[in-house]
């Protein structure tokens, strides 16, 4: 008898987590099947870059995939059956039910429009390759002179505004941001990041509140009006509503709630990692959603699976902040070196050092993707009839 694992969602963390488990578990004893609604691997950490007209090395799942002994089932998920333990999935021949044993729901997130008046007929977002792509369209249509405005002053709003204004010298780039711009920041950090949106000519408009977005402006609490071309919106991110549809225990926003191990704290044969998953880090704080600390959550989900199914001990993968890593364009960059519950200090690496180093991290994510089971000792280790039943799993 075969243990069917199903991983939802082959992003940063899902296909981490199912390479971890195909290296950590015996062929025979395990059936791992990776459920995903793309092809091929979307880098969501440069979907500015692909926005602004650069292209994306292609990284096709069936070859990253071929020979690790993960079922790559390429189909939309619809919904989760967590009493019945199904997933419901849909693909081009229709409808169809899969049965699991343990799951891993690693969907992520999208964007979050936050429920401000016109933002979802007239804004742009860039936390999916569809709407990436759709910016980049746009954005070749833009003639010199015309406005850009970016809401939210976050890291991915930085980075998007930072990348547009050096691809698109011509254009009128502002940030909105709804606080002071990078005050989460040390001292040096701030004056490296307006040093350089100053000389990328970036408007900032700092404590603005962006309340309605129009065809051709954004509207702040203020009262002041914007003039955007284009808006893009970049505040924040919202998980699947799938989740939250199912018996599972989730947090307001659709979260799942899991303890240390990943593991649901309503459902035990349930795992949730990555965004999709409120996990609570050093200093007691909820992780905030990102590959710095999804891809441990994707360690973490698959050590303990793989421990609970082979009698192992249970792990303990530190799962801790070091720093931010933030692109501002091509050239510049700002390394934020941070505490364990990511509260900035002193330190900072700034400039073309900067870039080159978050260049790296970026390729490091994506080759952990791409590259599902090489890089780690091979532990296969044999799953007994009475675990994969699953009598044992819930008492574990
Ligand atoms: C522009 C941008 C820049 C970023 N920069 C950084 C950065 O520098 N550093 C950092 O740490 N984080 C960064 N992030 C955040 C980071 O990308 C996410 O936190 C990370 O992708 C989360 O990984 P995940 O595996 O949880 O979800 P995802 O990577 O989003 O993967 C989810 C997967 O599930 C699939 N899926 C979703 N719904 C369904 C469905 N219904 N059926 C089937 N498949 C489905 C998707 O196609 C996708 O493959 C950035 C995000 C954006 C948008």
């Amino acid at each position: 008898m075969q243990h069917r694992i199903v991983v939802l969602g082959a992003g940063y963390t899902g296909a981490v987590a199912a390479g971890r488990l195909a290296k950590r578990l015996r062929r025979e004893d395990v059936a791992i099947t990776l459920v995903n609604a793309e092809p091929d691997f979307v880098e969501r950490v440069r979907m500015h870059q692909l926005a602004t007209g650069q292209d994306l090395k292609p990284r096709p799942f069936r070859e990253m995939f071929a020979r690790t002994g993960v079922e790559l089932r390429l189909a939309q998920v619809t919904g989760v059956d967590v009493d019945r333990k199904t997933v419901a999935v849909t693909d081009a021949n229709g409808a169809e039910e899969l049965p699991y044993d343990t799951l891993v729901y690693a969907l992520g997130s999208r964007w979050n429009a936050q429920g401000v008046p016109g933002t979802a007929e007239h804004a742009y977002e860039i936390a999916s390759r569809p709407g990436a792509l759709r910016l980049r369209e746009r954005l070749t249509h833009l003639d010199a002179g015309q406005s850009v405005v970016v809401v939210g002053g976050g890291l991915t709003g930085l980075e998007a505004a930072t990348e547009i204004a050096e691809a698109r010298p011509d254009l009128d780039v502002a940030l909105a941001a709804r606080d002071g711009l990078g005050d989460w920041l040390s001292p040096k950090g701030r004056e490296h990041l307006r040093k350089v949106l100053g000389k990328l000519g970036i408007t900032v408009h700092e404590h603005a509140a962006v309340t309605a977005v129009e065809a051709d402006r954004v509207a702040t609490a203020d009262g002041e009006a914007i003039p955007a071309a284009v808006t893009v919106w970049t505040a924040g991110f919202a998980v699947h509503p799938i989740a939250k549809a199912t018996a599972l225990e989730v947090t307001g926003s659709g979260q799942i709630v899991v303890d240390g191990t990943m593991r649901s704290v309503s459902h035990p044969d349930v795992y949730a990692i990555g965004d999709a998953a409120m996990v609570t880090g050093p200093g007691d704080k909820p992780l905030r959603m990102s590959c710095a600390s999804g891809t441990p959550t994707a360690w973490q989900a698959a050590d303990a699976i793989a421990a609970r199914l082979t009698g192992g001990k249970l792990p303990n993968v530190s799962i801790r902040y070091f720093n931010q890593c933030i692109s501002l364009g091509r050239k510049e960059g700002l390394i934020q070196y941070v505490t364990a519950d990511d509260r900035a200090v002193q330190a900072v690496l700034t400039g073309r050092l900067a870039a080159v180093y978050k260049e790296l991290i970026c390729k490091s994510a994506a080759w952990g993707v791409a590259n599902p089971t090489l890089g780690l000792p091979t532990r296969r280790r044999r799953v007994t009839q009475e675990r994969a039943r699953g009598d044992v799993l819930h008492s574990a």
